[in-house]
């Protein structure tokens, strides 16, 4: 899973600026960013927090029906931006997280294969392109 810290270190600021906007309810938001391996981070009107939650394909669905497990957090916005300030201290005290790339970024993610092909980046893939 730490895979799944680089992506949402990737996407703080991305996180943030829908957080601040759910803030100030200048505009509806409604955003959902995938952290890898089916983890997903959501910023919704009406519910003020930043929830990070594992999702799960119900048997039978197609991919985009993806449906939240229990596992996660609902970070209150507060929380959230106390949050962002100990990452870089989440990152010093544990080299394996703070030196962990996201799949993305490796050589055998360039072709749309090798994203198809990976459990980070597609969690939910028929067991064919495994
Ligand atoms: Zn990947």
């Amino acid at each position: 899973m730490c895979f799944s810290w680089a992506w949402l270190r990737d996407k703080l600021q991305e996180i943030d600026n829908e957080a601040r906007e759910l803030n100030r309810q200048t505009r509806c938001v409604k955003y959902r960013g995938h952290i890898g391996h089916g983890i997903y981070v959501s910023v919704t009107e009406g519910f003020a927090c930043v929830d990070v939650r594992q999702y799960y394909l119900p048997y039978g669905a197609n991919a985009g029906n993806e449906r939240p497990t229990k596992r996660g957090i609902a970070i209150r916005l507060d929380e959230w931006s106390q949050f962002l300030n100990l990452v870089p201290a989440i990152d010093a005290g544990n080299m394996i997280l703070a030196e962990t790339k996201p799949c993305y970024d490796n050589n055998d993610h360039l072709g749309q294969l090798g994203i198809l092909r990976c459990g980070g980046c597609n969690p939910f893939a028929c067991d064919d392109w495994q």
